[in-house]
């Protein structure tokens, strides 16, 4: 490392709080699926930014609708129209097939709107203060506290106590585990049909048909947390499409804003008609000119460049690569994950692995202590694909 990248990573651990142990390379510009650091050294990226820069780094017409939108309006207040916005919600809404959109800043933002939403629906039908929520055992919504407190990792929750309370954990693909936490004061059911950081675990089929069932018997809300697997990743734009079971309630972010930060969280017309009215939810930023600008972009982007049909052609390419690796070394256990949302499941810490592959110009992230996740920009090509297993199997 030069003196330079040292220096600058000596102030930020002198300035930031300490709540990341972060690999030791200061990123400057990106191009494609590459990145550089500030020493112009070159990387080869499987993170991107944890699924988000879906279309890749320096995309011009992504970057030049965003000059343009800062030039013309960077921020007005939701209590007034704005274009931008509205392009994107119509686009989010024929491409999702829900029906009303609320945009946010983040993921974990989508989450707590979605947790109101469906307390609120339960709420306007019996006026009870005491609806639960069953969520997943490994599953990850986000940081703040409703997101946290549905969030199925005891180590992330515990210091942060007490959580919003009535909260209920039942296991991803375990049918009879979530029926046995039904109750009458039941109110959503939330799952990622892919679990991300819980380890790359995609729901089975039967499983979230036999919840869809439960729900529509009970007049439960079915949330599907689609941050990380939405936007394209298994190959469809949001992976309910891929399963064909289609939720009430519905959160995106990451790839929906590729870097500008941006969420949302949507849900059908039935539950817009009985859940949040006027006052009961609202966000300075969200769904502003600038972030409604890159949603309209990135959604006009995917449909021109065919990223859909393109991450359905490379995927499989990418499991069969990561499936080889797999029988070539012991180390490995498994590989799972639907798409381009893939894990390499090994018996031992990865983290060694990781920043060994990031001296030789990859870059990796895990997902659990011995889980190496695959998240790579939806561009990617089948040579970026060979080149990134080369470089791991060195390092193996
Ligand atoms: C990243 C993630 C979140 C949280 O999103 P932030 O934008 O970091 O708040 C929520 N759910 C899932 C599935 C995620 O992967």
């Amino acid at each position: 490392m030069g003196e330079r990248m040292k220096a600058y990573i000596e102030e930020a651990e002198a300035a930031l709080l300490h709540t990341y142990n972060r690999y030791q390379i200061v990123l400057d510009r990106g191009d494609g699926v590459y990145l550089y650091d500030i020493e112009g050294k070159k990387y080869l990226d499987f993170v991107a930014g944890i699924a988000v820069f879906a279309l890749g780094y320096n995309n011009s017409e992504y970057n030049d609708a965003l000059k343009g939108q800062i030039d013309k309006l960077l921020h007005t207040s939701n209590y007034y129209y704005n274009v931008p916005a509205i392009e994107a919600a119509k686009k989010l809404k024929a491409a999702s097939g829900m029906d009303r959109v609320f945009f946010t800043n983040s993921g974990a933002e989508a989450m707590e709107g979605a947790i109101k939403a469906a307390r609120k629906y339960a709420y306007l039908k019996d006026g009870a203060k005491d609806h639960e929520i069953i969520a997943m055992e490994h599953s990850f919504h986000g940081r703040t506290m409703g997101a946290l407190s549905v969030t199925g990792n005891p180590k992330y929750r515990e210091p942060f106590e007490p959580m919003i309370g009535n909260i209920r954990f039942a296991r991803l693909n375990d049918f009879d585990s979530v029926l046995s936490q039904v109750t009458d004061r039941t109110c959503a059911v939330i799952l990622e049909p892919v679990q991300g950081e819980g380890g790359l675990i995609p729901a089975r089929e039967d499983f979230l048909r036999k919840v869809r069932a439960l729900c529509d018997e009970r007049d439960i809300l079915l949330i599907f947390d689609e941050v990380q697997c939405g936007m394209g990743r298994t190959g469809y734009l949001f992976a309910w499409q891929r399963y064909g079971v289609k939720p009430d309630i519905m959160t995106a972010a990451k790839a929906l804003g590729c870097g500008v930060p941006l969420g949302a969280f949507l849900m059908t017309e039935r539950v817009g008609q009985h859940s949040l009215t006027a006052g009961d939810h609202g966000t300075t930023y969200g769904g502003n000119p600038l972030a409604g600008a890159a949603a309209d972009k990135v959604l006009e982007l995917f449909e021109k460049r065919h990223i859909l049909e393109h991450v359905r052609e490379v995927a499989p390419y990418l499991e069969m690569r990561l499936d080889e690796l797999a029988a070539r070394h012991d180390s490995i256990v498994e590989r799972r994950g639907l798409g381009l949302m893939q894990g390499l499941v090994f018996d031992r810490p990865v983290s060694d692995l990781i920043e060994r592959a990031l001296n030789k110009g990859l870059i990796l992230i895990n997902a659990g202590a011995e889980i190496i996740r695959f998240v790579p920009p939806l561009i990617i090509e089948k040579e970026h694909i060979d080149e990134m297993i080369g470089i791991l199997e060195e390092c193996l």
